[in-house]
């Protein structure tokens, strides 16, 4: 097979589906097959290629991209053409992946649903009346109607493993520091994660392989060596200790996601594993602390769009303070300036400390919950979401349901570890995720286990 023919294939399957799943939301079309062909020689001349070379990929629209379009799902950023590549996909480019274009997503990774989005709604392949998840619901969904092998998607709260898991896929946060966040677009910077969605567990060690290290454009990338993902997919878990969260099974979660997380631990003890019950005490807190913190970010990290560095800037002003308001009124959403109000108040002066201190407290006390659990046991297991999809404008006029869905995986952001999601069976026609958390830097356990169930 030619990379020229993995790369038609790949725009073949994006011309039947894509205007029913609407993933893309850029084409990197000409580029693509341009490097295609140059890759069919250089395998023709015998010369030395990188481990991904030739596969075609997709990468979520706040990555940036050296001259293709990153729009972040955002008017303000619509026109918007980066200069250079993010470390990540600089990494990619290295390995030989193509770049067959860019991927939907709520407006800055702000939703859960792509509904959040500026541009279009992605559906969910398994059926088109639901949601693929989100943000990175493009990602997911491309990946899952086959029309690219792999993707990149970026998770603050969940936004790799939630659309993950709503369509069927792989998808990886891995811990924080991990993966170079030079050339992410800045949602919330302590608490997101580059990471890969791919259809296998093996796809994905590959992926972190190539993306994973130190970088010197980003001071919070960690200098830990990065293991051989692929050598640690052994299929053999035997003695391995899981701990099950009583918090991740009980109120709020669904009798089917609750089910198939214990079919899946019957699947693990077959295979030598043990599990027991454990207890994450400050979960409750969790949802409350995230959505306070990652506000406050936000609202720092998005004051640089005000029509003078970048993206749009508005055509009705008659001075300055009028040109930044109205630059920002026209070309922010709704969700988008919710969070910022909502992040302003909480770090305004009077408030500080009531809120935002308060919040990092329990951050606090959060990561501890995890660090203890972790003392005893090896990874810890749980569903990736409460629910299978939700259907398309079912949660779309309460924002706090809409929040309720992140529950299950917003802890672990907060906590700074790896977590998967991985296929876990099917409820109503349309797949369910099971949740792989593991200790920091621990990603090899964590797919040691993954691959082991799948
Ligand atoms: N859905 C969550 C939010 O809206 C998580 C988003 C993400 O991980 N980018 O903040």
């Amino acid at each position: 097979i030619k990379v020229s023919d993995l790369v038609d294939e790949s725009f073949k399957r994006i011309n039947q589906v894509d205007h029913k799943i609407k993933a893309f939301l850029t084409l990197n079309e000409e580029n693509a097959r341009q490097q295609a062909l140059m890759y069919d020689e250089k395998f023709a001349g015998g010369e030395k290629l990188g481990a991904l070379f030739g596969m075609p990929i997709g990468i979520k629209d706040n990555i940036v991209t050296q001259n293709i379009r990153t729009t972040c799902g955002s008017r303000i950023l619509e026109n918007f053409d980066p200069i250079y590549d993010a470390t990540a996909v600089q990494n990619l480019n290295k390995a030989g992946t193509i770049t067959i274009g860019k991927l939907n997503m709520d407006e800055f990774g702000m939703g859960s649903s792509n509904e959040n989005s500026a541009f279009q709604k992605t559906l969910n392949p398994w059926n088109l009346d639901y949601v693929p998840g989100g943000s990175s619901g493009g990602s997911a969904a491309a990946v899952a109607a086959g029309e690219v092998l792999f993707s990149l998607g970026s998770d603050t709260g969940g936004s790799i493993r939630q659309p993950a898991a709503f369509c069927g896929v792989v998808g990886l946060k891995p811990t924080y520091g991990r993966v170079s966040r030079f050339g992410l677009v800045a949602f919330a910077s302590s608490l997101e994660q580059i990471g890969p969605i791919t259809r296998t567990v093996e796809d994905n060690a590959y992926l972190l392989e190539a993306l994973a290290g130190v970088d010197s454009m980003d001071s919070t990338s960690a200098n830990v060596k990065v293991p051989k993902y692929t050598e640690s997919l052994t299929g053999d878990i035997k003695g391995l200790k899981i701990g099950v969260p009583k918090e991740y099974l009980g109120e709020g979660v669904s009798a089917e996601s609750r089910n198939s997380v214990l079919e899946a631990l019957k699947v693990l003890e077959k295979l030598g594993a043990k599990w027991e019950e454990v207890s994450l005490p400050h979960s409750k807190y969790a949802l409350s602390a995230y959505y306070l913190l990652s506000s406050s970010e936000a609202s720092a990290n998005l004051a640089r769009f005000d029509g003078v560095r970048y993206g749009y800037r508005t055509d009705n002003a008659k001075n300055l303070i009028e040109m930044y308001k109205n630059t920002r009124a026209e070309g922010f959403g709704d969700e988008v300036k919710r969070r910022i109000m909502l992040g302003t108040f909480a770090l305004s002066s009077g408030y500080y400390d009531a809120y935002y201190k308060k919040a990092q407290q329990v951050r606090t006390l959060i990561k501890k919950d995890f660090e203890d659990v972790f003392e005893k046991y090896d990874v810890i297991i749980g569903p990736t979401a409460p629910t299978p999809a939700f259907k398309l404008g079912e949660k779309t006029t309460d924002p706090l349901t809409m929040y309720a869905n992140d529950i299950l995986t917003i802890p672990v952001n907060l906590a700074g570890v790896p977590g998967i999601s991985v296929p876990c069976g099917f409820a109503g026609g349309l797949p369910l995720g099971l949740q792989i958390i593991g200790r920091h830097f621990d990603e090899s356990t964590v797919y040691r286990v993954a691959h082991a169930y799948e």
